[in-house]
């Protein structure tokens, strides 16, 4: 990194970000989607890979997000003043805001397992729930780095927690014994052997029943 990870003095716009709040960054955003609750948050699209990567490893170590309870980007300045949030950059995520909310008696109200936090923090997002002083903010995750760092971050992060997203094959060669059904089920492709069906209609012809060995299929 860069940028310290702690170190809240420097903007966004100044690590490379461009305008942030009132500036629309709607543009800039990509709706990522953590895999085992569907939850969906908008965020940068230089952080969306790294993000989607970290909502999935929380999950994925047993820490449910709450769809409902979850954020990524919004234009609106730091509450109070007038300087724009990091969600006006779509580089900070608010996670389950029902069970981990803001407070100003200088603790931690929330359910987070220390080691999301850690989690987090090893791939440049600091957490709220670190700020100094009274006022802690632990559904609040931030990127503290410049663009060019996202990038490293998410080389480190595939790296280390090795889940390239799995790339889904686009076609498939029907073998002996297949059905679309045994193909659907097997490649746990949306919408069935019907969706399958309708992608190949021009391959399979009227009859779903009928396929034959070694008939390319695409998948949707
Ligand atoms: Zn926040």
């Amino acid at each position: 990194m860069r940028f310290s990870i702690s170190d809240y003095s420097i903007s966004a716009k100044a690590k490379g970000w461009g305008n942030g709040w009132p500036e629309d960054r709607s543009r800039d955003m990509v709706r990522i989607k953590a895999d085992t609750t569907g939850t969906k948050v908008n965020v940068h699209k230089r952080i969306a890979a790294l993000a989607d990567i970290l909502l999935d490893e929380t999950e994925k170590r047993g820490y449910r997000l709450n769809p409902k309870t979850c954020g990524g980007y919004v234009n609106r300045p730091i509450k109070n003043t007038k300087k724009p949030s990091n969600h006006s950059w779509g580089l900070a995520l608010d996670l389950n805001w029902d069970k981990n909310p803001e407070s100003r008696d200088g603790k931690n109200h929330t359910n987070l397992p220390a080691w999301v936090a850690q989690l987090w923090g090893r791939y440049g997002f600091a957490w709220g729930g670190n700020y100094h002083g009274h006022h802690k903010d632990p559904m609040h995750f931030e990127f503290m780095g410049s663009p060019d760092d996202a990038d490293d971050m998410l080389s480190k992060a595939r790296r280390d927690l090795g889940h390239q997203k799995i790339d889904i094959p686009e076609k498939y060669t029907v073998k002996a014994g297949d059905t679309l059904a045994l193909i659907a089920k097997r490649l746990n492709i949306p919408g069935g052997w019907q969706a399958l069906y309708q992608l190949n209609k021009g391959v399979i012809g009227p009859d779903p029943d009928v396929i034959r060995r070694d008939m390319v299929l695409r998948l949707p």
